[in-house]
């Protein structure tokens, strides 16, 4: 998580792009991404996409069954769909997002009765 808060300071920390991500296997950070929607003029360029495809490309595999994801905020519908498909095994966020959350907040598109298909959520306030 310390490295997700670092690149969401990166980002431009209270900013309203200032998502930070990290991904880690076997305790060791393989990714990180933070929220350059502006900078890439890019509406996907979220902070958990970018660490999505660096993790993916670290691993040179789409499946990160082995993965977690730290991520400062938690993740819009477009992630959650990303996060689903690459398997990730465990999702971390810092707060909810009543805007645009998709786990908890406005949507629970990663949760089953309380329970992820794929993983668990943990949410630290
Ligand atoms: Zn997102």
């Amino acid at each position: 998580m310390l490295k997700a808060l670092g690149e969401a300071k990166r980002a431009g920390f209270g900013g309203g792009n200032s998502g930070g991500c990290a991904g880690v296997r076997n305790g060791a950070v393989i990714a990180a991404g933070r929220n350059q929607r502006e900078a890439l003029q890019d509406p996907t360029a979220h902070a958990e996409m970018l660490a999505l495809r660096e993790a993916a490309r670290a691993l040179n595999s789409w499946r990160l069954d082995e993965c977690t994801l730290y991520v400062t905020l938690e993740p819009c519908i477009m992630c959650v769909g990303a996060i689903l498909q690459a398997r990730i095994a465990r999702l971390v966020f810092g707060c909810l997002d009543p805007k645009a959350g998709a786990v908890a907040s406005l949507m629970r598109c990663a949760m089953t009765r309380g329970e992820s298909p794929r993983g668990s959520q943990q949410r630290h306030s």
